[in-house]
């Protein structure tokens, strides 16, 4: 099942599609977060104006809202290469240091999953973001002397979809801080409308929205659903996607219709059903519905907490009313006197 997952954090790595012909290269192309646009918009101008390199850019916000679409974007506005790289993949201060020294000036170095990168390599970028050098340790014990290099001018753009993970000292170096939010379902529509252009498959309007509604609001997802529901439409319906053909597609991939998948109702299912509607630990739901925590945390948690299934407490995490009406439950506490919590009350 896991390979088959719509909503998996692994996309990113594992895309069995063509996903960069689908990415717009322009600003004038990203579709949504028009906030985010606009301020990017105007730290490019002023950095072209100055003749200097753009302030280092924080983009942060859950998987597949396009924050590597928009680094990318950044880069070709400004007109320099881009260098991609993610936390993960940078083990040791030496592996950044070969990054870092490498870079032509201006040019763009992006760190996907930067709040996963190690605290002596996160030490090496300190320096390097603010003045442009890195101080190298040459030798060891007593004999060992550090050499200051000089960087040429680049900028960072970090990427992360835990932006509270990140140390303050590292927060604090980036000039420009962006948070995505969910796009609307108007913006997906639209997202899923350029992508059947480019794709060239034939979609109603009704079929678009249909799709948009469904897609979580996030374009991967809807650019992964479009493609799906493609397929079904070619063997069922002459290539043609209508919101009929939509909603069938999508109820056989049991994409309900708030857009949730089986794990996010299993998730739900067992805050309700194994653990009384909750509070639960994050460790303890993890296991029980067999996931990483991260990806309990990074991917299918916001999405909840944005629906108003799930609430965050200090005990953990609890299924709201709206949760037990989605799954066609009746809650317990809206059995109680004054609908309040029990344990409030003790
Ligand atoms: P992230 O880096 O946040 O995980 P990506 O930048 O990889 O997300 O975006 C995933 C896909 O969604 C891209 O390939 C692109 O096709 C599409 N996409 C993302 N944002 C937009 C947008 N604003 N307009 C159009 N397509 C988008």
């Amino acid at each position: 099942m896991a390979d088959d997952r719509l909503i998996s954090p692994e996309w990113q790595e594992q895309e069995d599609y063509p996903e960069g012909s689908l990415r717009p290269l322009y600003l004038d192309d990203y579709i949504g977060q028009d906030k985010v646009k606009e301020n990017i918009r105007v730290f490019i101008s002023a950095a072209r104006e100055r003749n200097e390199s753009l302030d280092h850019v924080l983009l942060s916000g859950p998987p597949g809202l396009g924050k590597t679409t928009l680094a990318s974007i950044v880069a070709n506005e400004i007109g320099k290469p881009i260098r991609k790289t993610s936390g993960p993949a940078i083990e040791r201060p030496g592996d950044l240091a070969a990054i870092l020294t490498n870079l032509e000036p201006g040019e763009i170095l992006f760190i996907d999953e930067i709040h996963r990168l190690n605290r002596t390599v996160e030490e090496v970028l300190y320096p390097a973001m603010e003045d442009y050098v890195i101080d190298i340790v040459i030798g060891k014990g007593p004999a060992a002397r550090t050499l200051r290099l000089d960087l040429p001018p680049f900028t960072l753009i970090g990427a992360t979809t835990r932006p509270g993970l990140l140390s303050s000292p590292l927060r604090d170096r980036f000039g420009i801080s962006c948070r995505l939010d969910y796009y609307t379902e108007e913006d997906l529509t639209k997202i899923i409308t350029r992508a059947a252009g480019i794709l060239n498959i034939s979609i109603d309007p009704e079929g678009a929205a249909e799709i948009a509604r469904r897609s979580r609001g996030t374009p991967r997802v809807a650019n992964r659903l479009l493609k799906r529901v493609r397929d079904y439409a070619m063997v069922k319906a002459d290539a043609r996607i209508t919101k009929e053909v939509a909603d069938q597609a999508l109820r056989m991939m049991e994409i309900d219709e708030w857009g949730l998948d089986m794990v996010d109702r299993m998730i739900l299912e067992a805050i309700i059903h194994k653990f009384q509607g909750g509070p639960v630990g994050l460790e303890t739901l993890a296991a029980a519905v067999s996931e990483e925590q991260d990806t309990l945390t990074d991917v299918y948690e916001p999405y909840l907490l944005k629906m108003g299934l799930i609430q965050k407490t200090p005990r953990g995490r609890i299924a709201t009313e709206l949760a037990y009406q989605h799954l066609g439950l009746k809650s317990p506490r809206s059995l109680e006197s004054g609908g309040l919590f029990a344990w409030d009350e003790e």
